[in-house]
C-alpha cells in the first residue's frame, strides 16, 4: 500500500514539474512550438539554411568537423546563384600566376601603389604598407617578367574596388579583417575544392571588374555544385529540397532551430544542437527589397532584369533581421556583368577576358574603360540610349565554342566583316568602323586617349567572323546583407554576436562594401561557407 502510494506522488510530482518546465519555457523562447500539433520535428547538430555555393561548402565543411548536417533548400533543385554564375574565382595562385608575364599596364598599376598615400587606406593602412615592401622587393630583385601578385594586393583592390559613397553621403569600405580573411584563404579554399574533385585551368585571367589577372577559372558555377554536392551526401548531411527556412528559432537568447515549410505547405521545424548556418543569398530577385534599400543607384526600377536565380529574394537577411540581426551595406547593388537586354540571361553572348572587352553603344561608338571596376561601367552603360550597348569580338575569341543556338536564338549576332556586322546591328557602319579602326590602333601604342583602358593585352577585332552580343545593366549581386564576424557569427544591432546563428555567401555584407571585384564572389562564398560550418560544428 505504501508503495503505491508513493509511485502516485511520484507521479504528481513529475506531471507539475513538466506542467512548470513549459510554462518556463514559453516565457523565455521567441518561439516556442518546437513541435507544432501535427507538424514534423527534426533534430541535427547543424542546420544549413540555402544550397547555393555558400550552403554546400558550409554543410560539407561541417561534416567534415564531425556534426550531422540537415540542408534545407527551397528550390526543387541545388545551386542557387552559384549554378548559373560564371565560376571564376579570385585567389592569389603562385602555380598559374608564374606563367602569366607582367606587361606596362600591370606594371604602371604598381608603381601608382607606391605612390600611393597611406592617409588614404584607412584601416588597410599596415596593408599598404607591407604592399609597397614588397613591391619593391620585387623591383628591385625580382623576376619581373612574371606576374606579380600577394595577398596583400588582392586586399587593396578589394578595398579601392569596394570604396564608395552612396547618393546620400554615406561612405563605405571592406571590412579590414573580412578582407583579409577572403583574401589570405582564397588558395586554400580552391585546393580544398580541388580536394573534392574540381578541376582549376591552368592559367589565369581577368574577369570583367577583378582589376588583375587573378581569376582562376573552373568552367563554370555549376562545377562548384557537381562537387559539392556528392561531398556533402557522402559525408551524410541529409539535403531537404523544396524546404522553405521560414523563421528562425530562439530560446534564452540562442538560436536553436528554424521553422520551415515543404513545397505541400506541411511545416517542419528543424532544432539545431550546435547552430545554424543562414546562406540563402542576395535580394537580387525581390525587387521591393532592391527598391527599399538602395541608396547608390538614382533609380532602381522594378521592372529592371536581374541575372539572378527566382529564389533568391533576400530570406536570410528577413529572418536575420526579425531576430535583431544588424544589416551592412544594404544600400549597394551590383548592375554588372551586363545581361540580356529582355532576359536578364548571363549566358547569352560571348565575351573573353576583360582586356580584350570592346563595348559600343548604338551609335557605334566606344564609351567607357572596359576594364574598370562594374559599377563604372554599369553606370556609364545606363547613360547610353535604352541602356543598350553591344560587346563586340572576332574568331579568336570565339575559338571553338559552339555558339549556334545563342545564332539561332539571336542572342548573339554574327557577320564576316564589321561593315556588315553594323548593319545587321542597325548601328552608324561609318563611326562604327572609324571606332574599331581607332581601337585596334590603341591596342598597338598600349594607350587609349579617349577612355584610358589601361591594360588591353595584344588583342586587336581583326579576324572574321565579327560578333556582337547585345547587353544591357541589370541586377547581378547585392553586395549588404547579415553583418558577420570572421568566424562568420552574426553580429546584432548591439554589436554582439548572435549565439547559434552563422552566415556566409551572398546573404552576408560588409565584405565587398560598395562594389564587388568580379571574381571575389566565389572566394567570398566558398572561404567563408567553409568556416561557417566549421565555426557551428564546433559552436565557435
Ligand atoms: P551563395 O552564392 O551565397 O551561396 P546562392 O544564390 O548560390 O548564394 O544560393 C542561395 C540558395 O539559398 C539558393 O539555392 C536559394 O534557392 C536558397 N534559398 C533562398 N532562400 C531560402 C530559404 N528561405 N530556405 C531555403 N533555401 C533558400
Amino acid at each position: 500500500m505504501r508503495k503505491s502510494t508513493n509511485k502516485w506522488l511520484l507521479c504528481l510530482v513529475l506531471a507539475v514539474v513538466m506542467v512548470f518546465a513549459t510554462a518556463c519555457g514559453s516565457n523565455n523562447n521567441n518561439n516556442n512550438n518546437n513541435e507544432e500539433p501535427g507538424g514534423e520535428a527534426l533534430t541535427t547538430d547543424v542546420l544549413v539554411i540555402g544550397g547555393g555555393g555558400a550552403g554546400l561548402a558550409a554543410a560539407t565543411s561541417a561534416a567534415e568537423n564531425g556534426a550531422d548536417v540537415i540542408l534545407i533548400e527551397k528550390a526543387a533543385f541545388l545551386g542557387g546563384n552559384t549554378v548559373i554564375a560564371g565560376g571564376a574565382f579570385n585567389s592569389v595562385n603562385p602555380d598559374s600566376q608564374q606563367k602569366a608575364e607582367m606587361n606596362d599596364a600591370l606594371m604602371a598599376d604598381l608603381e601608382a601603389i607606391l605612390e600611393a598615400k597611406e592617409s588614404d587606406f584607412g584601416d588597410f593602412q599596415p596593408t599598404l604598407v607591407e604592399l609597397k615592401s614588397q613591391i619593391t622587393e620585387y623591383l628591385e630583385t625580382g623576376d619581373t617578367d612574371v606576374l606579380f601578385d600577394s595577398v596583400e594586393l588582392h586586399m587593396i583592390h578589394t578595398y579601392l574596388g569596394g570604396q564608395r559613397t552612396d547618393l546620400e553621403g554615406n561612405s563605405i569600405t571592406g571590412d579590414l579583417e573580412l578582407v583579409r580573411v577572403m583574401c589570405g584563404n582564397a588558395l586554400d579554399a580552391l585546393k580544398w575544392l580541388e580536394g573534392h574533385g574540381i578541376e582549376v585551368r591552368e592559367n589565369v585571367s581577368t574577369v570583367l571588374g577583378a582589376l588583375w589577372p587573378r581569376t582562376n577559372s573552373v568552367g563554370r558555377g555549376s562545377s562548384y555544385i557537381e562537387v559539392l554536392e556528392p561531398a556533402a551526401k557522402g559525408l551524410g548531411v541529409e539535403i531537404m529540397l523544396e524546404t522553405r527556412g521560414i523563421e528562425l528559432i530562439v530560446e534564452d537568447g540562442r538560436v536553436v532551430g528554424a521553422k520551415a515549410e515543404k513545397a505541400d505547405g506541411t511545416e517542419i521545424i528543424i532544432n539545431a544542437n550546435s547552430g545554424v548556418v543562414v546562406a540563402t543569398g542576395g535580394y537580387g530577385e525581390n525587387p521591393e527589397m532592391r527598391a527599399e534599400y538602395n541608396t547608390y543607384w538614382k533609380e532602381m526600377p522594378l521592372e529592371m532584369p536581374s541575372t539572378n536565380s527566382p529564389n533568391i529574394t533576400g530570406d536570410g537577411i528577413i529572418m536575420g533581421k526579425d531576430i535583431g540581426a544588424n544589416l551592412v551595406g544594404m544600400g549597394f547593388l551590383q548592375l554588372m556583368p551586363s545581361s540580356h537586354p529582355v532576359t536578364g540571361s548571363l549566358f547569352s553572348g560571348v565575351w573573353g577576358s576583360a582586356e580584350t572587352q570592346v563595348f559600343v553603344n548604338k551609335d557605334g561608338k566606344r564609351f567607357v574603360n572596359e576594364y574598370a571596376e562594374r559599377d563604372v561601367l554599369a553606370s556609364a552603360a545606363l547613360e547610353q540610349e535604352e541602356g543598350l550597348f553591344f560587346i563586340i569580338t572576332d574568331q579568336q575569341i570565339v575559338g571553338e565554342r559552339d555558339i549556334e543556338q545563342m545564332l539561332t536564338n539571336g542572342d548573339v549576332v554574327k557577320a564576316d566583316t564589321l561593315e556588315e556586322l553594323a548593319e545587321e546591328l542597325g548601328i552608324d557602319v561609318e563611326a562604327f568602323l572609324a571606332e574599331i579602326e581607332k581601337y585596334n590602333s590603341y591596342v598597338d601604342n598600349q594607350k587609349d586617349p579617349d577612355f584610358n583602358k589601361p591594360n588591353f593585352g595584344s588583342y586587336k577585332v581583326e579576324v572574321a567572323p565579327f560578333y556582337a552580343t547585345p547587353r544591357s545593366p541589370s541586377v547581378h549581386h547585392t553586395m549588404g546583407g547579415l553583418q558577420i564576424d570572421t568566424t562568420t557569427r552574426v553580429i546584432n544591432v548591439d554589436g554582439e554576436a548572435i549565439p547559434g546563428l552563422y552566415a556566409a555567401g551572398e546573404v552576408t555584407g560588409g565584405i565587398h562594401a560598395g562594389n564587388r571585384l568580379g571574381g571575389n564572389a566565389q572566394a567570398d562564398i566558398m572561404v567563408f561557407g567553409r568556416i561557417a560550418g566549421e565555426s557551428a560544428a564546433l559552436k565557435k
